[in-house]
């Protein structure tokens, strides 16, 4: 009976003519961001402007490797490396060829990192950028072979390195090729060490997987942005191994500058800036106005 009242009480809700989606301000969405954080609306031209970084809560959204060479290189001093690499599918995955081509063609990218030469505050540095938007930035062969060569590199011009990274992990479509790149970029960035040469990580959002679990946690100076996801393993595979829950940020960048992970969490408006002090304390030049 009460199944009855129900039915009827919906079909008269249904009978009621529902008015049309009001559209007082009829703005194209694609001219707002809201921020995935706190909700906040404001338009894309003025997101753009603020560095895309949410004007009320600080969220740090993602952005291309494009616009982080932009904010970062000093203006036309970036020359490429291996920008003509391009990737095979090493164990045939189905599918796999075809992602990457729709990737390429949508992103303008080759590969999921850039990597080249610039300066920084007339700083020289290797420079690496890995970009989200292509595959979540998984480390397959090219982009464990780019970021390598980028280390062998900087070794033998006896200069630094300062490496963007943002990773999914491992690419599985590559299958253990992927695994491999892990201790092939360690072995170079530990070669680059060995001969006395810097190395900075910036961790941007999200930096996890097998990306965290080699290069990216290797930094002689590991710095991050706000609130940027940092880990390995998901939360619940996590918890599901240990039985235990965990805190809420335990893999923000907070909590690792909190518990001796990280070293500084700099604003995405001061990057530049604080990554040329660096470079130039450690160049060896005199920096008379600190
Ligand atoms: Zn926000």
């Amino acid at each position: 009976m009460l199944v009855d009242l129900f039915k009827k009480v919906k079909k008269r809700m249904s009978d009621i003519p529902m008015p049309e989606a009001k559209t007082s301000v009829n703005i194209p969405s694609n001219l707002l961001f809201k921020c995935p954080r706190c909700q906040n609306i404001i338009f894309e031209e003025e997101f753009e402007r603020e560095l895309k970084i949410c004007p009320k809560c600080g969220y740090h959204a993602r952005i291309t490797a494009k616009e982080r060479l932009a904010l970062t290189a000093d203006e036309g001093s970036f020359k490429e490396y291996d920008a003509n690499l391009y990737t095979l599918n090493p164990i045939d995955f189905p599918g796999y060829s075809d992602k990457i081509a729709a990737l390429k063609k949508k992103t303008g990218l080759e590969e999921a990192v850039i990597t080249g030469e610039c300066t920084i505050d007339g700083q020289n540095t290797v420079i690496g950028i890995m970009d989200s938007h292509f595959m979540m930035a998984s480390m397959g062969s090219v982009v464990g072979e780019k970021i390598t060569r980028a280390f062998e590199r900087a070794t033998e011009k006896r200069l630094p390195v300062v490496l963007f990274t943002a990773s999914g992990g491992a690419r599985m479509q590559e299958g253990i090729v992927s695994l491999m790149q892990m201790a092939k970029t360690s072995g170079a960035v530990a070669r680059h060490s060995d001969a006395g040469l810097l190395y900075i990580t910036v961790m941007t959002d999200p930096t996890t997987g097998g990306v965290t679990a080699s290069f990216a946690s290797l930094g002689d100076i590991i710095i991050a942005e706000p609130k940027a996801l940092i880990g390995f393993a998901g939360r619940r595979v996590i918890e599901g191994t240990i039985k235990q829950h965990l805190p809420d940020d335990f893999q923000s960048a907070e909590f690792l500058l909190e518990h001796g992970f990280v070293d500084m969490i700099v604003n995405r408006r001061d990057m530049k800036h604080v990554l040329g002090k660096l470079l130039k304390y450690h160049s060896g030049e005199v920096c008379a106005d600190e």
